[in-house]
Order: C-alpha cells, then structure tokens, then sequence
C-alpha cells in the first residue's frame, strides 16, 4: 500500500480510522481554522475562533491533488473531507464532495462540528456526502460554552434547528458524535438530555468517543470504557457498540508512513502498534529512533504514551 508523499499539500494518508476503515483525509482547513476551540481537540488550541467563510487554499488546487491521487492507483474505503479545523469554513467543501461523487468510485464522508448548519447553503451543499458526521457534547447554550469555547457569535438552539433542517433535505446517513468529558457532561441526566436533543434530528447513529489523545485542555481526563458502555445505553439502538476494526486497516509501516499518520494526529503507541500490526516493542523502537532523528516527538499523557509532530 503506498502512502501520500510530501508532494500532497492537502490530502493525508490513507490513514486507518477506528469507525470508517481506511480513510483518505482531505484537509480545507490549514493551519488549524475552526469555528469552536473544544476543551478535548486533539489537534490543540484554536488560535481565534471564527465563522467567516474563507476560500483559501483556492478549491482547484484541492482537486488538482485529489485528481493525481486517483490516479495513482492507490486504494481507499472513504474519501473525508476534514482535517485541522472545520472544512464547512471553506467555500469549496461542496465542490470537494462534488467532485469525489462524480469522478471517484470511493464514498465521502464530511467530518463536520455542525456550527454553521444554521445557514441554508451550508446543509445544501453537504448533502452531496454520502455520510456526515456531526458533534454534539452539550444539552445548552452554558454547557456548549463551556465544552466547545465557541465563537462567540454561535448560538446552541439556531445550530440544531440547522441540524433539523438538514435531515429534513438529506437521506443519506447522519453519525452522530459525543464526547464523553468526565466530570463536565457525564451524568446520567446530562446524557439523557443530549439523547433528547438528538432524537431531535434522528441520526442513524450515535458514538460515544473520549479523550483518546492529548486534549487542547490537558485536565480534560479519558472516560472509562465502563462509563461509556453505561452512557451508551442512554441512546438505545442508535449507540455504536463496536468501534470498527478490521485487517483492511492495518498499514505497512515505514517511518514515511508513520510520519505521515501523526502529521494531523497525534496517536497512541497501542494504536500505531494495531495499525501497523508490530509488537508494542518493536513500534516503540521505531518511534524512539525517530525520535532521535528529530522527526517527531514523544510524550506522555494518563500514563499512556503518544507520538505527536513536531510543532
Ligand atoms: S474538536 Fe473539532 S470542532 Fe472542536 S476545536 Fe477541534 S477541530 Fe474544532
């Protein structure tokens, strides 16, 4: 399997994702621009928070790319238009998920936080994805505050009336994403609002995720797999049970492809070691050379180790 080469601006991997299988990431928003600075990102702080719409990188080059990407053979399960911020920021997103409807034979998905759901163009133009996930963590305007340090102009109930109207327009499928935050949104009756609110908009289904990663906001902690598996039974039958794994995901590992991976994200050694398939050993082997190499760092967070890019 051949990785992107440093030739690719604004695509990354494929990369394995724990939910979509293999996943070719198509990044609308760098440096990092998003529209909310959430306690638990693991991509870190947003510098400003900001709802202004850009069109930079010009949408062309952006296809130019994903063109000679498919053209090179290489072989993906999704398409998703993502990356270091919110890609609804970015004029061109639906030209992206155009473009891979019509000239791919690959699916689409759009990483979305849903913030600018509110505007009709926005849902217009992400309806041509075949899946969109969405994220919510609140139940109201003090409690999203709170998690995502909105921008200020952001406003909780006009979002999900945009989140209502958008399954109104859309048949394809809505995934919805909650993270869990130990001690914020945790209790039973908070789940059970945010279950409330979204059965609002009927999602096909629900994730719970938690702070897998070094948070933007390092007292944010990692919820058990206990509590989620007990703040899953809040959501019924939309709550995803199983994360997807499969031997499809697993990469060839070479220190170009590792690079590659963490360039985003930072990940875990017990996921590179799954995703390349080595032993713990051996992949923190790798990583320590590399380390010595200056290519990327490695640190610790809840007693697990990461390997991050350096900043
Ligand atoms: S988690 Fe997503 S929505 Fe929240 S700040 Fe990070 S990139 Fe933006």
């Amino acid at each position: 399997m051949s990785q992107t080469k440093s030739t690719y601006k604004y695509l990354f991997g494929p990369v394995a994702s724990r939910r979509y299988g293999r996943s070719l990431g198509v990044d609308l928003a760098i440096p990092k621009t998003c529209s909310l600075n959430c306690i638990f990102c693991q991509i870190g702080e947003t510098p400003s928070t900001t709802i202004k719409l850009s069109e930079k990188p010009p949408v062309n080059e952006v296809l130019k790319e994903l063109a000679r990407w498919i053209q090179s053979g290489d072989q993906t399960d999704f398409i998703t238009v993502a990356g270091s911020g919110e890609p609804t920021l970015h004029t061109g997103f639906g030209d992206v998920l155009n473009f891979i409807r019509d000239e791919t034979e690959f699916k689409s998905l759009l990483l979305s936080n849903g913030t600018l759901f509110f505007l009709e163009d926005i849902r217009n133009k992400a309806t041509s994805a075949d899946i969109v996930k969405l994220s919510l963590h609140a139940w109201d305007q003090s409690s999203f505050t709170k998690i995502t340090r909105a921008d200020p102009a952001l406003d909780f109930d006009k979002i999900l009336d945009g989140f209502r109207r958008f399954r109104d327009i859309y048949s394809g499928k809505i995934d919805l994403e909650v993270f869990v935050i130990p001690g914020i949104n945790d209790k039973a009756e908070q789940m059970e609002k945010i279950a409330h609110i979204a059965r609002s908009f009927s999602p096909d289904s629900v994730y719970l995720n938690s702070a897998v990663r070094p948070p933007a906001d390092s007292t944010v902690k990692e919820a058990s797999p206990d509590l989620i598996e007990k703040l899953s039974l809040v959501f019924g039958e939309l709550a995803v049970k199983k994360i997807y794994t499969t031997n499809e995901a697993i990469l060839e590992y070479s220190a170009t492809a590792l690079i590659e991976l963490i360039s985003r994200h930072p990940a875990s050694l017990d996921q590179l070691a799954k995703q390349f398939n080595l032993s713990h050993d051996v992949m923190l082997n790798e990583l320590k050379i590399l380390e010595a190499q200056n290519r990327m760092q490695l640190t610790e967070t809840n007693g697990k180790i990461f390997a991050m890019p350096i900043i």
